[in-house]
């Protein structure tokens, strides 16, 4: 379209006009939008024009058209980024494309009918340096779009910025958008793929139906009954489960509180105080999910799923609702919905019949989740309220990889789910072909990808896939399941455990990191404003020192005649690290002269999550053999943001200049001095993240298991040097985050995120 027939077809005045009238109408800001882009087609001659606005979480909604299905209307979503509306935003200029199927930015959704339309242009809508939404034109004929209809675009953006800018659209956000008993609902995805079929509410067992006993011995005899019966059926269980070998061992734990004296001792006092043995198991469950309910570290916080699963069981074999080996049978193609579920509840059910999996509650590292993993089965968590929105034997879809559950799903829908079913098939299969290799980048760097632990079970999920080491062994977790300290030799028996299930591969043990959140129920609790700075892991271990060297000498026994990596956590300055090296290297005497078998070599290191270490690394280097930073704590305090507070923890990017620039000094000055250096916080086991953090010259990355095959994939389709070049530029900027930048990146460059 060249500029006559621009001024031919239309008088951007009259436009303009017409523009102010409708702003000026009392209508609502839907019907005001509905008309202007009418207007704008009709006026423009153009086959489509439609609103997006800006939600939430950086999600552009189609909020009006005139020529795109109508039905698409506040169903369909793009991210920031995505496509070439997602582009508009993300760029924050006017986009005009002839060929728009070609452009490597097309994203095709078919809900929106738009396979008939070959150009497009848009424009985006900004008001105080906030893009509020895009205004976008498009046409059947392929053709170029003339500069005067870009900036007339541009013009009408503007109106709309001002009339948006003080709307509050009242439509529902992309968390729950719904059309005519259609919706579509956005949790997190823990197990990618997709499912269809039909929803099965899981139910829980409820409170203890009589409270008060006339018996307390046959009411303890009872608890032991159901006990025993509850330790056949999970041992049955294990039998039955196509979960066979060392993934069993996921069920240790469950065995492990099922002989747990402390659990059973709290259970027969509360009956020997009068109560039911149904009646104790509940009160006893209360107290302990209570107390872990209160921990925001979301390891241990995980474990009341296992706890509550097992309670839930137990008093259900009090009540003789369950005969021991009992199958739950299912409806073919059952879509389990849960408020949250353990993985022997999980296992109760006839699992060839569970297509999918949504909670409410969940995380990567739920026992129940990995169960569910190993059994492949789709799962999203994370939705509130869930079993309240949806109803037994709905209709549902689930696309796990996104994140998103569809209520109802639409014929589209299922047709796209279909499509990208396809495409997540091929990209597993290349991980799997990438299983035995090496994560080396296209320019021949190699990095080393180890997996963080804390409990056997982890080690397991990272089975089949190909890692270094374990870069982080979290030792808390034992100290916090036992009612009292774990002695010297129960130390020693579970790390030597740990050591065993690496077979060989290199393991690095974190001495305590309690305190803060993560509190021992047999250990004297002082109240303290911010507990997160304060007496917490190595400063807590140097005081009480019986507690650090017991930890030690578990150590060293644990590793006899093998190699030993310990490091320390929290460490603030150079002298906290001296002292607890000097405090080890006693324990190695003390061991000698006791004339016990020694570590054949002892690599000591500490953990990078406090700033003011940052300002102390030369001296630091010196006295240490290797670095890991923790991103999750060093971000918390570089940022000054409570890393559990969900008001204000994805108030910052990791992949924002500030953190990236203190990565990137750090791995510097070990390179330097020849120091190992690692990072083993969250952010290692995004692919996106991690491909940055190897961009700054990272060669070791430690993560959650289930992150190896994609950040392994995301590194051999990456060059190191090349996007090293560009983060180096892109640190200068005073961006708030790199993370659409990288994006934009990594889709240019085929880097596979
Ligand atoms: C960290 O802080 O990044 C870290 C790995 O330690 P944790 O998450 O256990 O505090
Ligand atoms: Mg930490």
């Amino acid at each position: 379209m060249d500029r006559n027939h621009l001024h031919d077809m239309v008088s951007v005045r009259q436009i303009m006009k017409s523009l102010r009238s409708l702003v000026a109408q009392d209508i609502s800001t839907q019907d005001r939008l509905d008309r202007i882009v009418t207007l704008l087609a009709q006026r423009l001659r153009m086959d489509v024009c439609s609103c997006y606005i800006t939600r939430p979480g950086g999600i552009l909604e189609l909020y009006a058209t005139c020529g795109l299905d109508a039905k698409a209307v506040h169903e369909t979503f793009l991210r920031i980024g995505e496509g070439l509306i997602g582009e508009i935003a993300l760029q924050r200029r006017p986009l005009a494309v002839e060929d728009a199927w070609q452009h490597t930015s097309f994203v095709y959704k078919p809900e929106t009918k738009e396979k008939a339309f070959k150009s497009l242009a848009g424009v985006p809508i900004i008001r105080s340096n906030r893009v509020l939404g895009v205004l976008a034109v498009q046409t059947k004929q392929k053709q170029s779009f003339s500069a005067e209809l870009i900036e007339l675009l541009e013009t009408v953006g503007m109106v709309l910025a001002e009339m948006l800018g003080e709307q509050q659209l009242k439509t529902p956000t992309a968390k729950a958008v719904s059309t005519g008993g259609r919706q579509r609902i956005e949790g997190t995805g823990l197990i990618d793929g997709f499912a269809l079929g039909k929803s099965v509410i899981h139910k829980r067992t409820e409170s203890a139906v009589q409270v008060l006993a006339k018996d307390t011995v046959t009411e303890t005899q009872k608890l032991r009954q159901a006990l025993n019966r509850v330790e056949r059926e999970v041992n049955k269980m294990l039998t039955r489960s196509r979960i066979s070998g060392d993934q069993a061992d996921i069920f240790e734990t469950y065995l492990m509180f099922i002989k747990d004296k402390g659990w059973i001792a709290k259970m027969v006092k509360a009956i020997e105080s009068g109560l039911t043995a149904d009646a104790a198991v509940q009160k006893v469950r209360d107290e302990i999910s209570a107390r872990m309910a209160l921990m925001t570290d979301p390891y241990i916080r995980e474990r009341i799923h296992d706890f509550n699963d097992l309670a839930s069981r137990l008093m259900r074999h009090l009540r003789r609702q369950t005969k021991s080996g009992d199958v739950i049978r299912l409806p073919k193609n059952t879509i389990l919905v849960a408020q949250n579920l353990g993985p022997a509840e999980l296992l109760d059910y006839d699992r060839t019949k569970i297509k999918g999996i949504i909670l409410e509650e969940g995380s990567q590292t739920m026992h129940m989740v990995i169960v569910a993993r190993s059994l492949n089965i789709p799962l999203i968590c994370g939705i509130k309220n869930v079993c309240r929105i949806i109803a037994e034997g709905d209709s549902i879809a689930l696309d796990a990889t996104r994140g998103y559950v569809y209520l109802n799903p639409s014929d589209e829908t299922l047709d796209e789910l279909s499509n990208r079913a396809q495409h997540q098939k091929k990209l597993h299969a290349r991980y799997a072909q990438m299983k035995e290799l090496p994560a080396v980048t296209k320019d021949g760097i190699s990095v080393s990808l180890n997996i963080n632990a804390g409990l056997s079970q982890d080690l397991m999920v990272a089975e089949g896939t190909f890692f270094d080491g374990i870069g982080l062994y979290r030792t808390e977790l034992p100290f916090m399941l036992a009612d009292d300290l774990p002695d010297v030799k129960n130390q020693t028996t579970t790390y030597h455990k740990a050591i065993l299930q690496a077979r060989g591969k290199p393991i690095v043990f974190r001495t305590l990191d309690i305190g803060s959140d993560k509190v021992l129920p047999y250990f004297q609790r002082h109240v303290e404003e911010n507990p997160a700075m304060g007496w917490r892991s190595i400063r807590m271990t140097l005081d009480r020192r019986a507690l650090l060297r017991n930890q030690l000498r578990a150590f060293i026994r644990a590793a006899a005649d093998r190699e030993l990596r310990i490091m320390f956590p929290m460490i603030a300055n150079v002298e906290e690290f001296l002292e607890a090296k000097k405090t080890l290297m006693m324990e190695v005497e003390r061991e000698k002269r006791r004339g016990g078998k020694l570590p054949v070599s002892i690599k000591v290191g500490t953990m990078i999550e406090v700033p003011s270490l940052i300002f102390q690394l030369e001296r630091l280097l010196r006295e240490v053999d290797f670095i890991s930073i923790g991103t999750n704590d060093l971000a918390q305090f570089l940022y000054a943001t409570d890393r559990g507070n969900p008001l204000i923890w994805n108030r910052y990017d990791p992949l924002s200049p500030p953190l990236l620039k203190a990565l990137k000094y750090i791995c510097d000055a070990c390179q330097q001095a020849g120091v190992p250096c690692s990072v083993c916080g969250e952010m290692a086991g995004r692919s996106l993240e991690a491909v940055a953090l190897v961009g700054l010259g990272f060669r070791s990355l430690s993560m959650n298991p289930a992150a190896l095959g994609a950040v392994k994939a995301a590194i051999r389709t990456m060059d190191q040097a090349q996007l090293e070049a560009y983060l180096t530029k892109q640190l200068q900027t005073s961006s708030h985050s790199l993370r659409e930048t990288l994006k934009t990146y990594a889709q240019d460059h085929g880097i596979l995120i």
